[in-house]
Protein backbone atom coordinates (compact mmCIF):
# COMPACT_ATOMS: atom_id res chain seq x y z
CA UNK A 1 0.00 0.00 0.00
CA UNK A 2 2.81 2.59 -0.27
CA UNK A 3 1.22 4.57 -2.46
CA UNK A 4 3.50 7.95 -1.80
CA UNK A 5 6.51 5.31 -3.04
CA UNK A 6 5.02 3.97 -6.18
CA UNK A 7 4.20 7.15 -7.44
CA UNK A 8 7.89 8.48 -6.69
CA UNK A 9 9.21 5.42 -8.61
CA UNK A 10 6.85 5.76 -11.33
CA UNK A 11 8.14 9.93 -12.50
CA UNK A 12 11.69 8.10 -12.23
CA UNK A 13 11.05 6.04 -14.07
CA UNK A 14 9.25 8.20 -16.86
CA UNK A 15 11.88 10.92 -17.05
CA UNK A 16 14.01 7.86 -17.39
CA UNK A 17 12.20 6.65 -20.25
CA UNK A 18 11.64 9.79 -21.66
CA UNK A 19 15.22 10.87 -21.17
CA UNK A 20 16.26 7.81 -23.45
CA UNK A 21 14.25 8.79 -26.28
CA UNK A 22 14.08 6.96 -29.20
CA UNK A 23 16.32 3.75 -26.94
CA UNK A 24 13.39 3.23 -24.93
CA UNK A 25 10.24 3.15 -27.22
CA UNK A 26 9.72 -0.22 -26.98
CA UNK A 27 8.99 0.42 -23.50
CA UNK A 28 7.32 3.40 -23.60
CA UNK A 29 4.80 1.40 -26.22
CA UNK A 30 4.53 -1.56 -23.67
CA UNK A 31 3.29 0.84 -20.37
CA UNK A 32 1.06 2.32 -23.29
CA UNK A 33 -0.06 -0.78 -23.87
CA UNK A 34 -0.47 -2.37 -20.62
CA UNK A 35 -2.25 0.69 -19.14
CA UNK A 36 -4.95 0.68 -22.12
CA UNK A 37 -5.67 -3.06 -21.68
CA UNK A 38 -6.53 -2.05 -17.76
CA UNK A 39 -8.62 0.65 -18.44
CA UNK A 40 -10.56 -2.22 -20.41
CA UNK A 41 -10.27 -4.24 -17.46
CA UNK A 42 -11.44 -2.03 -15.04
CA UNK A 43 -14.88 -1.05 -17.52
CA UNK A 44 -15.88 -4.53 -16.83
CA UNK A 45 -15.71 -4.19 -13.02
CA UNK A 46 -17.59 -1.09 -13.17
CA UNK A 47 -20.42 -3.16 -14.90
CA UNK A 48 -20.68 -5.26 -11.95
CA UNK A 49 -20.08 -2.69 -9.09
CA UNK A 50 -23.76 -2.21 -8.56
CA UNK A 51 -24.32 -5.72 -7.95
CA UNK A 52 -20.86 -5.92 -5.47
CA UNK A 53 -21.88 -2.75 -3.99
CA UNK A 54 -25.61 -4.37 -3.20
CA UNK A 55 -24.02 -7.35 -1.62
CA UNK A 56 -21.07 -5.52 0.21
CA UNK A 57 -23.83 -3.81 2.02
CA UNK A 58 -26.65 -6.61 2.81
CA UNK A 59 -23.43 -8.30 4.32
CA UNK A 60 -22.33 -5.26 6.19
CA UNK A 61 -26.13 -4.95 7.56
CA UNK A 62 -26.80 -8.49 8.42
CA UNK A 63 -23.54 -8.84 10.84
CA UNK A 64 -25.66 -6.14 13.15
CA UNK A 65 -27.46 -7.96 15.87
CA UNK A 66 -29.30 -4.45 16.46
CA UNK A 67 -29.11 -1.82 13.77
CA UNK A 68 -32.10 0.33 15.42
CA UNK A 69 -30.28 0.14 19.02
CA UNK A 70 -27.22 1.48 16.93
CA UNK A 71 -29.07 3.96 15.37
CA UNK A 72 -30.49 5.19 18.41
CA UNK A 73 -27.53 5.85 20.46
CA UNK A 74 -25.29 7.55 17.93
CA UNK A 75 -27.98 8.86 15.43
CA UNK A 76 -26.86 12.69 15.89
CA UNK A 77 -23.35 11.57 15.69
CA UNK A 78 -24.00 10.14 12.05
CA UNK A 79 -26.05 12.63 10.95
CA UNK A 80 -23.65 15.27 11.75
CA UNK A 81 -20.91 13.67 10.71
CA UNK A 82 -22.70 12.72 7.67
CA UNK A 83 -24.34 16.10 6.56
CA UNK A 84 -21.50 17.70 6.93
CA UNK A 85 -18.87 15.94 5.38
CA UNK A 86 -21.79 15.30 1.88
CA UNK A 87 -22.78 19.39 2.42
CA UNK A 88 -18.43 19.85 1.56
CA UNK A 89 -18.53 17.06 -1.17
CA UNK A 90 -21.92 18.28 -2.82
CA UNK A 91 -22.10 22.10 -2.30
CA UNK A 92 -18.76 23.61 -1.32
CA UNK A 93 -16.63 21.89 -3.24
CA UNK A 94 -18.70 22.11 -6.49
CA UNK A 95 -19.07 25.64 -5.93
CA UNK A 96 -14.94 26.10 -5.70
CA UNK A 97 -15.29 23.75 -8.95
CA UNK A 98 -18.26 26.14 -10.35
CA UNK A 99 -15.87 29.86 -9.45
CA UNK A 100 -12.49 28.47 -10.71
CA UNK A 101 -13.91 26.65 -14.34
CA UNK A 102 -17.52 28.31 -15.01
CA UNK A 103 -18.33 24.72 -15.57
CA UNK A 104 -21.10 22.91 -14.67
CA UNK A 105 -20.54 21.36 -11.51
CA UNK A 106 -23.64 18.54 -11.68
CA UNK A 107 -22.43 17.37 -14.95
CA UNK A 108 -18.89 16.83 -13.89
CA UNK A 109 -20.46 14.50 -10.68
CA UNK A 110 -22.97 13.17 -12.98
CA UNK A 111 -19.57 11.78 -14.99
CA UNK A 112 -18.13 10.43 -12.45
CA UNK A 113 -21.23 8.58 -10.86
CA UNK A 114 -19.17 4.87 -11.04
CA UNK A 115 -16.30 6.37 -9.30
CA UNK A 116 -18.60 7.32 -6.42
CA UNK A 117 -20.37 4.03 -6.40
CA UNK A 118 -17.19 1.96 -5.90
CA UNK A 119 -16.06 4.40 -3.36
CA UNK A 120 -18.76 3.80 -1.44
CA UNK A 121 -19.04 -0.10 -2.40
CA UNK A 122 -15.33 -0.29 -1.17
CA UNK A 123 -14.43 2.14 1.26
CA UNK A 124 -10.78 2.82 -0.37
CA UNK A 125 -9.70 5.77 -2.23
CA UNK A 126 -7.01 3.91 -3.73
CA UNK A 127 -9.12 0.59 -4.49
CA UNK A 128 -11.08 3.19 -6.68
CA UNK A 129 -8.03 4.83 -8.45
CA UNK A 130 -8.73 3.08 -11.53
CA UNK A 131 -12.05 3.72 -11.84
CA UNK A 132 -11.63 7.28 -10.98
CA UNK A 133 -8.97 7.90 -13.53
CA UNK A 134 -11.32 6.32 -15.97
CA UNK A 135 -14.31 8.71 -15.49
CA UNK A 136 -11.97 11.73 -14.97
CA UNK A 137 -10.90 11.02 -18.43
CA UNK A 138 -13.57 9.60 -20.83
CA UNK A 139 -16.56 11.36 -18.98
CA UNK A 140 -15.35 14.51 -17.81
CA UNK A 141 -12.19 14.90 -20.41
CA UNK A 142 -9.16 15.62 -18.43
CA UNK A 143 -6.07 15.33 -19.80
CA UNK A 144 -4.36 12.52 -18.33
CA UNK A 145 -0.67 13.86 -18.13
CA UNK A 146 -3.04 15.73 -15.04
CA UNK A 147 -5.40 13.09 -14.16
CA UNK A 148 -2.25 10.49 -14.22
CA UNK A 149 -0.03 12.83 -11.86
CA UNK A 150 -3.12 14.30 -9.45
CA UNK A 151 -5.22 11.32 -8.79
CA UNK A 152 -2.62 8.51 -7.21
CA UNK A 153 -1.07 11.76 -5.14
CA UNK A 154 -4.82 13.08 -4.22
CA UNK A 155 -6.07 9.42 -2.74
CA UNK A 156 -3.20 9.38 -0.89
CA UNK A 157 -2.66 12.79 0.69
CA UNK A 158 -5.87 14.74 0.21
CA UNK A 159 -9.31 13.31 2.23
CA UNK A 160 -11.13 16.45 2.92
CA UNK A 161 -14.06 13.67 3.95
CA UNK A 162 -11.63 11.91 6.74
CA UNK A 163 -10.09 15.63 8.06
CA UNK A 164 -13.65 16.30 8.54
CA UNK A 165 -14.99 12.92 9.94
CA UNK A 166 -12.39 13.16 12.31
CA UNK A 167 -12.51 16.53 13.99
CA UNK A 168 -16.10 16.01 14.23
CA UNK A 169 -15.61 12.43 15.87
CA UNK A 170 -12.98 13.70 18.33
CA UNK A 171 -15.53 16.54 19.38
CA UNK A 172 -18.20 14.04 19.84
CA UNK A 173 -15.74 11.82 22.04
CA UNK A 174 -14.82 14.47 24.24
CA UNK A 175 -18.47 15.57 24.71
CA UNK A 176 -19.39 11.93 25.93
CA UNK A 177 -16.54 12.08 28.36
CA UNK A 178 -17.37 15.04 29.98
CA UNK A 179 -14.03 17.30 28.48
CA UNK A 180 -14.61 20.50 28.30
CA UNK A 181 -13.47 21.81 24.79
CA UNK A 182 -12.04 25.52 24.47
CA UNK A 183 -11.79 27.04 21.19
CA UNK A 184 -7.52 26.62 21.38
CA UNK A 185 -8.89 22.91 22.00
CA UNK A 186 -10.75 23.12 18.73
CA UNK A 187 -8.36 25.12 16.45
CA UNK A 188 -5.94 21.79 17.39
CA UNK A 189 -8.31 19.49 16.98
CA UNK A 190 -8.77 20.88 13.66
CA UNK A 191 -5.08 20.97 12.76
CA UNK A 192 -4.05 17.88 14.07
CA UNK A 193 -7.87 16.11 11.97
CA UNK A 194 -5.92 17.41 8.91
CA UNK A 195 -2.73 16.43 9.40
CA UNK A 196 -4.30 12.59 10.65
CA UNK A 197 -6.20 12.41 7.48
CA UNK A 198 -3.26 12.76 5.24
CA UNK A 199 -1.22 10.45 7.30
CA UNK A 200 -4.58 8.06 6.54
CA UNK A 201 -3.84 5.30 3.99
CA UNK A 202 -6.71 4.97 1.08
CA UNK A 203 -7.79 1.97 2.45
CA UNK A 204 -11.13 0.97 4.47
CA UNK A 205 -11.09 2.35 7.70
CA UNK A 206 -7.62 4.39 7.85
CA UNK A 207 -8.96 7.24 9.00
CA UNK A 208 -10.21 5.18 12.32
CA UNK A 209 -6.51 4.48 13.47
CA UNK A 210 -5.36 7.60 12.92
CA UNK A 211 -8.18 9.35 15.11
CA UNK A 212 -5.79 8.06 17.76
CA UNK A 213 -3.34 11.02 16.97
CA UNK A 214 -6.43 13.76 17.22
CA UNK A 215 -7.95 11.89 20.26
CA UNK A 216 -4.44 12.80 21.93
CA UNK A 217 -4.49 16.19 21.14
CA UNK A 218 -7.46 16.27 23.81
CA UNK A 219 -6.36 13.80 26.04
CA UNK A 220 -8.01 11.26 25.46
CA UNK A 221 -7.25 7.64 25.28
CA UNK A 222 -6.93 5.11 22.14
CA UNK A 223 -9.92 3.11 23.27
CA UNK A 224 -12.46 5.71 23.11
CA UNK A 225 -12.11 5.14 19.27
CA UNK A 226 -14.79 1.73 20.65
CA UNK A 227 -17.50 4.34 21.25
CA UNK A 228 -18.44 4.82 17.49
CA UNK A 229 -16.97 1.84 15.90
CA UNK A 230 -20.56 0.53 15.44
CA UNK A 231 -21.33 3.18 12.56
CA UNK A 232 -17.72 3.66 11.22
CA UNK A 233 -18.66 1.14 8.14
CA UNK A 234 -20.86 3.57 6.94
CA UNK A 235 -19.35 6.92 7.73
CA UNK A 236 -16.07 5.33 6.11
CA UNK A 237 -18.07 5.10 2.69
CA UNK A 238 -19.33 8.56 2.79
CA UNK A 239 -16.36 10.06 3.72
CA UNK A 240 -14.43 7.83 1.25
CA UNK A 241 -17.22 9.25 -1.62
CA UNK A 242 -15.94 13.12 -0.25
CA UNK A 243 -12.26 12.10 -0.67
CA UNK A 244 -12.36 10.51 -4.10
CA UNK A 245 -14.86 13.47 -5.64
CA UNK A 246 -12.36 15.90 -3.22
CA UNK A 247 -9.52 14.60 -5.77
CA UNK A 248 -11.65 14.42 -8.83
CA UNK A 249 -12.46 18.47 -8.62
CA UNK A 250 -9.05 18.94 -7.70
CA UNK A 251 -7.78 17.26 -10.77
CA UNK A 252 -10.12 19.15 -12.98
CA UNK A 253 -9.74 22.58 -11.55
CA UNK A 254 -5.56 21.96 -11.60
CA UNK A 255 -6.25 21.12 -15.48
CA UNK A 256 -8.01 24.11 -15.64
CA UNK A 257 -4.60 26.31 -14.34
CA UNK A 258 -2.56 24.03 -16.28
CA UNK A 259 -4.45 24.68 -19.57
CA UNK A 260 -1.31 26.95 -21.17
CA UNK A 261 1.34 24.40 -20.24
CA UNK A 262 -0.82 21.60 -21.97
CA UNK A 263 -1.50 23.47 -25.36
CA UNK A 264 2.28 24.56 -25.26
CA UNK A 265 3.31 20.45 -25.18
CA UNK A 266 0.79 18.36 -26.35
CA UNK A 267 1.08 14.87 -25.75
CA UNK A 268 4.95 14.46 -24.42
N1 LIG B 1 -11.49 4.81 3.66
C1 LIG B 1 -11.01 6.15 3.43
C2 LIG B 1 -10.42 6.23 2.04
O1 LIG B 1 -9.96 5.27 1.50
C3 LIG B 1 -9.98 6.56 4.44
C4 LIG B 1 -10.65 6.69 5.80
O2 LIG B 1 -10.74 5.70 6.52
O3 LIG B 1 -11.12 7.77 6.13
O4 LIG B 1 -10.41 7.30 1.45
Amino acid sequence: MNIMGLVVASIVFGVAISSARAQSRNLLTVFNELSTTMMRITGWVIWLSPIGVFFLILSKLMEMDNILGVFAKLGLYFLTVAGGILFHGFVILPLIFFFVTRKNPLKFIGNMAQAIATAFGTSSSSATLPVTIQCLEQNNNVDPRVSRFVLPIGATINMDGTALYEAVAAIFIAQLRGVQMTFTNIIAVSITATAASIGAAGIPQAGLVTLVMVLDTVGLPAEDVSLIIAVDWMLDRIRTVVNVLGDSFGAAIVEHFSRQELKVSPDT
